[in-house]
């Protein structure tokens, strides 16, 4: 079955992300995948793959995603989120890491774990 995976990533994680994103694009393009507003947009662009996107995580779109989550709707998070950098919208990166939790869905978030769980989701196939 088709895993639905979420993609974010913070202004100076999105390269990080896209260069992530074009190494795995082989697996990818076999789950559905949604993304915050500006990571989903590069991904489209740069990458070539269908992406469903909400709003930009500053503006709620981690609280959506984390709703996603919460109606058992998400297999997977990949959210490389920068650990140096502090951010406005913390409380919705504490929340979304928290339903995560809550609901047991796996939560990477630096590539080494992603590509981990992505290994997992092709080994599964
Ligand atoms: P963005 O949101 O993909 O729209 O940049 C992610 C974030 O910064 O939380």
């Amino acid at each position: 079955m088709r895993k639905t995976v979420a993609l974010i990533a913070h202004d100076r994680k999105k390269e990080e992300m896209l260069t992530f994103v074009l190494e795995n694009k082989d697996s990818l393009v076999h789950c559905n995948l949604i993304a915050t507003a500006t990571t989903g947009r590069i991904i489209q662009e740069k990458a070539g793959l269908d992406v469903t996107t909400y709003l930009s995580g500053p503006l709620g779109g981690d609280q959506q995603i984390g709703a996603q989550i919460a109606c058992q709707q998400v297999d997977a998070v990949i959210f490389l989120r920068d650990p140096l950098t502090a951010q406005p919208h913390e409380p919705d990166i504490t929340a979304l890491l928290r339903i995560c939790d809550v609901h047991n869905i796996p939560v990477a978030t630096n590539t080494a774990t992603a590509n981990l769980v992505l290994r997992c989701f092709t080994s599964e196939d």
